[in-house]
């Protein structure tokens, strides 16, 4: 059987509700769908590969077709690896539609097989990003709202964490 696989990748830095709709509407329409997570040197995270991992395999165990996946490198051999020629994005405002549109005509030079199909989230996403979602939380703020429970936990102890020796380098040098 030729099954029509979509991959949908990101950094997932980390994962809120406007990913999550996106992967849920990806479900619907395709035979399966892979979450491609980047393992990006050059672009530093908040989130571990594997807690990344772990916080969207956590997320997304009730849709059967989903797969998770890391990749590193060019996203076209991911695609060929994984036998997929469907890209997915999400699209939110204006504002990413020329970045977006660049990055997919790039692919499709790389690999002229590949489609790279955008999904518009619900309206209530619109305006989430995951580096917003961290500053809320940075900030003390409740973020409920934006992110499931796991990710907010997650969040939580890292922040906290990152408080607590940034307060302790603080007492320290002030010892000094
Ligand atoms: P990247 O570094 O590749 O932009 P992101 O995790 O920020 O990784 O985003 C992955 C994909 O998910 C992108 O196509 C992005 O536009 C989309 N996306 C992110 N947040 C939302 C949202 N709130 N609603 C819809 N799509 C989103």
């Amino acid at each position: 059987m030729n099954k029509k696989i979509a991959v949908y990748p990101g950094s997932f830095d980390p994962l809120t509700y406007g990913h999550l709709e996106i992967i849920q509407r990806t479900s619907k329409l395709f035979d399966e769908v892979i979450v491609a997570v980047a393992d990006n040197l050059s672009k530093k995270s908040t989130f571990s590969i594997k807690q990344r991992l772990d916080m969207i395999s956590q997320t997304t165990k009730h849709l059967k077709n989903v797969k998770i996946k890391t990749f590193k490198g060019l996203l076209v051999e991911f695609m060929k690896k994984n036998n997929a020629k469907v890209i997915i994005r999400g699209l939110r405002a204006v504002s990413d539609f020329e970045y977006e549109f660049q990055m997919s005509l790039m692919n499709r030079r790389l690999y002229p097989d590949i489609e790279t199909v955008f999904l518009v989230p619900d309206e209530k996403f619109i305006f989430l990003s995951s580096s917003l979602v961290k500053e809320v939380v940075r900030l003390d703020g409740d973020v409920g709202e934006f992110v499931p429970d796991v990710v907010e936990k997650q969040m939580r102890k890292k922040f906290k964490k990152r408080g607590i020796s940034h307060s302790l380098g603080k007492i320290v040098k002030n010892l000094d």
